[in-house]
């Protein structure tokens, strides 16, 4: 009998396009001879919907956007009790209610398998601060920041401007705790920036947190597995733009990708070690990505981890593991049965 294999996608989250992408792209490559897809949309606002439209043949993305609003909306509780009950789920979901633990929670409490990050990894791996506090704690090398909340902003700003002034040089890069895509991030070369940087980041947190800028090249790794995580080979992004921001990841098309990395052995045995140790810290289980700087002078620092990162064929998780002998099929079914095999282990 084939196995009801549940994709969600969409979300309540900036983030929702990107997830788009990746569930389209998914949809494709699952082994239909395997599984039976139930696609879930949950909408920009939040409702969940069934996703049909998903495996309807149509072409564009846009097309995808315009059918959602035929979609009768379907509750909650129906697709939690009804027939369509997945055996396993496929959180296709990036950002603030998807790839930071809430999702998970929900299956959690369903019983139900799902592949990637539990609660715990998840949400951590969604919050730079806690993540950077993780990251410190084994000891790995990270750039100088600050961060504060939306309150102490508000009632002793002049205390949190000398301390970033103080403790850090510009540029710096400011950014809301919770998000990803670079959502809510900017580069502030000035005082006059800086506040307009805080600013614009509180519009989508209540945390904020400013980081030392550095001039770096930025390597990435994608780490697949759960007690025993291995690595990929490890690439290179060369962004056009000032930094690698949303439109330089999903529009313009102008970020070069460099697979392999041209780095050195040894830069590159410490980055793997450095995954590797992060992925632990964090409790992270099938999938990550780790995203690195490394500097002129082959120094290398964690920026993050990615609890779900973009998945699309020509996103750099699945391209890295292509380019490590394991196609994007393979790929999903992997983290299908990391997902089983996580599950039982967890009983
Ligand atoms: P997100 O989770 O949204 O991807 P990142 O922390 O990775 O956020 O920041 C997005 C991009 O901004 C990075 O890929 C990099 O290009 C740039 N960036 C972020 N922090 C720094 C920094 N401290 N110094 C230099 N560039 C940075
Ligand atoms: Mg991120
Ligand atoms: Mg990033």
């Amino acid at each position: 009998m084939k196995r009801k294999l549940g994709l969600i996608y969409g979300g309540k989250s900036a983030e929702h396009e990107v997830s788009l992408s990746t569930a389209r792209a998914v949809s494709h490559a699952v082994d239909f001879d395997k599984y039976e897809v139930i696609p879930v949309y949950i909408t920009y606002s939040g409702e969940w919907r069934k996703g049909d439209a998903l495996l309807a043949p149509v072409e564009s993305i846009e097309q995808l956007r315009l059918q959602r609003d035929e979609e009768k909306p379907d509750s909650i509780h129906d697709f939690l009790n009804g027939n369509g009950t997945p055996d396993i789920i496929l959180p296709l979901l990036h950002g603030t209610n998807g790839e930071d633990g809430t999702v998970q929670g929900l299956f959690e409490v369903m019983n139900i398998p799902y592949a990637g990050n539990g609660v715990l990894a998840s949400s951590a791996g969604m919050d730079k601060v806690v993540m950077k506090q993780l990251f410190a704690h084994v000891g790995l090398k990270q750039v100088p920041y600050v961060h504060f909340i939306r309150n102490q902003w508000k009632k002793d700003r002049q205390y949190w401007i000398d301390k970033m002034e103080h403790e850090l040089n510009f540029p710096m890069f400011v950014k809301p705790a919770n998000l990803g895509s670079s959502v809510g991030i900017s580069k502030a070369v000035d005082h006059e920036s800086l506040m307009k940087a805080v600013d614009f980041a509180l519009k989508f947190d209540r945390k904020i947190i400013v980081e030392q800028g550095i001039t770096a090249r930025e390597v990435e790794v994608s780490v697949l597995g759960n007690d025993d995580p291995v690595c990929s080979v490890l690439g290179e992004i060369k962004p056009v733009a000032t930094f690698y921001d949303y439109e330089a990841k999903y529009q313009d098309g102008s970020t070069e990708l460099l697979i392999p990395a041209p780095v050195t052995d040894e830069v590159e045995t410490t980055l793997k070690d450095m995954a590797i140790r992060a992925f632990k810290v964090l409790d992270c289980a099938g999938l990550v990505r780790a995203d690195f700087f490394v500097t002129a002078n082959d120094e290398v620092l964690i920026n993050e981890v990615n609890t779900m990162p973009g998945f699309t064929p020509t996103s750099m998780f699945p391209l890295l593991w292509q380019n490590t002998g394991k196609s994007y099929p393979e790929l999903i079914n992997d983290l299908i049965e990391l997902a089983l095999e996580r599950y039982e282990e967890k009983k």
